[in-house]
């Protein structure tokens, strides 16, 4: 069984408010004075989404032997004014898909108490089973106590909390210093119980992550978005400190494929005992599979 824990579901079902053209000029083009048309700035992003669709991603997780995949909704409401993807699409997608998609929901944790209610919505009513958070480009700061009631919330609910722990070099005014994995520690002392994964292997800082994951008892550890640095990871302190069952198979699909990420795992020295673990075998219990 192969689990990928994070991917995007670009296609022509989902959602982006308040249009394409919109939102890739205020995620990607914000801070440059105005240049293109709206319709200039869809055209960006119609290979994305227009040009594909649900039954697409489907066939590329065939090719790629992908049995189930975790996919994200992204909800950029306070900073941009962009739903890219909604909560309601993820599960719509899913319910299309049960045996292989598993739909995560995505809120603003600046929205305050309107984020827990639509956590609490997502998970009740739409069936979401994770929660995805971007802090460098939701702009907020994981470690800030008036974020509590979103953890309580997600403790009550019994789901995964997915957070994007690295830089993020595709939205120019994202800030990379809200991405550190420390900033998820002080919830983890308050919180021992909340199951975390920190995305995309905590790069540049890999080996603060690893520190965590050796540390905190439900902090998980997702392999996404760097194939290419994969050399630069400490596989063998992940195994020498036992967190093999921590380390979790994901790609960040479409922007990174599902092959090319296989194949960079399939070429990582490691046990083939630990990449099976780490392809499927320890996200199951996780997502209650
Ligand atoms: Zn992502």
């Amino acid at each position: 069984m192969i689990i990928d824990l994070h991917v995007h579901p670009f296609c022509k079902e989902a959602t982006v408010t308040p249009s394409l053209g919109e939102a890739v000029r205020r995620m990607f083009f914000g801070a440059t004075p105005e240049q293109k048309s709206l319709e200039e700035y869809a055209a960006l992003g119609r290979a994305f989404f227009h040009n594909r669709t649900l039954d697409d991603i489907i066939d590329d997780m065939d090719e790629a032997g992908i049995d189930k995949a975790c996919i994200v909704a992204m909800d950029l409401s306070t900073h941009y004014g962009v739903e890219l993807v909604t909560n309601e699409d993820v599960a719509k997608m899913a319910s299309a898909h049960p045996d292989r998609l598993i739909p995560f929901a995505s809120v603003d944790p600046s929205m305050g108490r309107l984020a827990v209610d639509r956590l609490v919505h997502a998970v009740e009513v739409l069936g979401c089973r994770g929660l995805k958070l971007v802090p460098p480009v939701q702009h907020f700061d994981f470690s800030d106590p008036k974020h509590h009631p979103l953890w309580e919330a997600a403790l009550d609910l019994d789901i995964l909390v997915w957070t994007h722990t690295a830089h993020q070099k595709s939205h120019p005014d994202s800030d990379a210093r809200l991405g550190h994995p420390m900033l998820v520690e002080p919830v983890t002392l308050r919180y021992p119980d909340l199951k975390i994964v920190l995305g995309h292997c905590g790069f540049p800082w890999p080996w603060e992550a690893w520190s965590l994951v050796a540390r905190r008892p439900n902090v998980y550890l997702d392999i996404s978005a760097y194939a290419k640095l994969y050399d630069h990871l400490p596989w063998d302190a992940y195994s020498k400190f036992e967190v093999e069952h921590k380390v979790l198979f994901a790609t960040d699909y479409p922007l990174f494929g599902f092959r090319e990420t296989r194949d960079a795992l399939d070429r990582v020295d490691i046990p083939e005992s630990f990449r099976r673990k780490i392809l499927g075998e320890n996200a199951m219990p996780l997502l209650g599979l």
